[in-house]
């Protein structure tokens, strides 16, 4: 799979549904286990969509779509997702 853009290109669409900078968050690969940020992912943004990939087993982490008024997004190719939040205060 070519013709991909580095995972940072997601900064500006994801930061219209997301508080904070979603290219540090890190998140683990549903298929091969991977780890890494969303900014190491592979997108591909030909379609009408944009479709993140796993950079090491070509997975779907992630696929973001928008409308006029709302957007999709569709995070089943990850396991979880980390998310940096500002305060530094832990909550149980
Ligand atoms: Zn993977």
């Amino acid at each position: 799979m070519t013709g991909y853009l580095d995972g940072n290109m997601l900064a500006g669409p994801l930061r219209e549904i997301f508080a904070v900078d979603v290219t540090a968050a890190v998140g683990q690969c549903a298929a091969c286990g991977t780890s890494g940020s969303v900014g190491q992912a592979r997108v591909y943004a030909d379609g009408p969509g944009l479709v993140a990939r796993c950079p090491a087993c070509g997975h779907v982490l992630m696929r973001l779509s928008r409308g006029p008024e709302r957007a999709w997004l569709d995070l089943r190719g990850l396991i979880y997702l980390q998310l940096p939040v500002p305060g530094g205060g832990a909550q149980d």
